[in-house]
């Protein structure tokens, strides 16, 4: 079983680290529960912390390529007014590499495209672990075992994996839900590589473009856990934005239904361990995190590569996954909890406290001077 690692989930975690590995000799195969690789078509930000990573998976030319550099994003209140500005062209000159917005489906297919030895067996749902003293064995749904000497649980945030190592940690829900959409739309923003998160009472819109023509956006809005089944039609949701000014409305107008989705949002709280033996987690199975930093799919770029590098330096796989959750765990820590507080701030409703709020965003020192915003989207490897 020497070399063998069994990677669980063929999301973004699951496919860069399967890169890392292979680039180091080992040996991946993936086990994905779906019957196909996904496709999912939204959008991404991925800052200069994954850019930065990419660099180091040696993807950085084929991602620019493929998404939208962004040279400014500002926040605004509904009406238009600017509360806060980040230039992150400066900061691409700060720290080396540019922020992007890029199709899913495109970060997907640039990971997967560049396996050569990793086998990707698609339709096995992971049910069950064992570990031994020579390998850990995954049991699947559809009765096949596989045995490795690493087992890597990449599979999200309902992580199946996790419910095996830590049984009871509860998904913690943020009290808010995220409307996703993807269309063809040109305006000066998606030319010029301007985002924008606009901000009402108990609701916000974020614009990315991903190409001259492309743009990703997303829509949030307080709601009850109990609510789940609730569903709008495109027409609702406008109404419900309506007082949030161009391109808000239009944007939402040119999307088509199937192309806008509806999530609630989950996070849990940290975790106190990554990993027991044999097996150990990354990406949203290891630290989801609420969407408000746009973080998620970064740090799940910054696992892999940090992963590979531990079990290149390390002795044995086990001391590799604890100088991994060593190295992660206060990275991945602070990020869920800017995040969770941000979401909190972002979501307030009570038009008194929304009005306090934007007046102390607006007169707050630059959000990017801030060396909490530098840590997040500055660190390296
Ligand atoms: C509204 C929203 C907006 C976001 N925006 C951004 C952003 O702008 N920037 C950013 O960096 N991040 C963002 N994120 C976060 C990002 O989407 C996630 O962090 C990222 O997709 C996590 O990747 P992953 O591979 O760890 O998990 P996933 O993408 O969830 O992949 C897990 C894979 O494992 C498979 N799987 C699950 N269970 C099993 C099982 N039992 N057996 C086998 N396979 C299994 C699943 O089918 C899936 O393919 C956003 C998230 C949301 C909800």
């Amino acid at each position: 079983m020497k070399n063998r690692i069994l990677i669980i989930g063929a999301g973004i975690s699951g496919l860069a680290c399967a890169l890392m590995f292979e680039k180091i000799g080992y040996t991946p195969v993936i086990f994905e529960k779906s019957d196909c690789l996904r496709h999912d078509g939204g959008g991404l930000t991925l800052w200069n912390n994954a850019t930065d990573a990419l660099q180091a998976m040696g993807l950085l030319e084929e991602i620019y390529e493929s998404s939208k550099i962004i040279c400014e994003s500002s926040l605004t209140t509904s009406s238009g007014k600017i509360l806060a500005k980040i230039p992150l062209d400066e900061l691409a000159t700060k720290y080396g590499t540019y922020t992007v917005g890029i199709l899913r489906s495109n970060l997907h297919h640039i990971l997967a495209s560049k396996l050569n030895q990793t086998e990707i067996k698609t339709g096995y749902n992971l049910v069950n672990l064992k570990e031994t003293n020579e390998e850990v064995i995954a049991h699947f749904e559809n009765g096949h075992e596989e045995a490795g000497e690493l087992l890597v649980g990449a599979d999200g945030i309902y992580s199946a994996v996790r419910n095996k190592l830590f049984p009871n940690h509860d998904l913690r829900f943020s009290g808010y839900e995220a409307w996703r959409g993807i269309s063809s739309y040109t305006n000066q923003y998606t030319k010029s590589g301007f985002t924008f998160e606009s901000w009402g009472n108990g609701k916000r819109f974020g614009f990315i473009p991903m190409s001259d023509s492309l743009v990703y956006w997303f829509a949030t809005r307080n709601t009850l856990e109990n609510l789940k089944e609730s569903q709008i039609s495109k027409e609702q949701l406008i109404y419900s934005f309506r007082e949030f000014v161009q391109p808000v409305p239009a944007v939402i107008e040119v999307t088509k239904g199937k192309d806008i989705t509806r999530k609630l949002i989950y996070d849990f709280k940290p975790l106190q361990n990554w990993s027991k033996g044999r097996v150990v987690l990354i990406g949203d199975a290891a630290h989801a995190t609420t969407p408000n930093l746009g973080q998620g799919a970064c740090m799940a770029l910054e696992d892999s590569v940090v992963l590979a590098q531990c079990l290149e330096q390390g002795k044995n796989p086990f001391d590799a996954v604890k100088a991994f959750e060593e190295n992660r765990k206060d990275r991945a820590k602070l990020i869920v909890n800017k995040s969770w507080m941000y979401g909190k701030i972002a979501q307030m409703e009570n038009s008194l406290l929304c009005k306090v709020r934007n007046l102390i965003v607006k007169n707050c020192p630059s959000i990017y001077k801030n060396n909490n915003f530098n840590k997040i989207v500055g660190h390296k490897i």
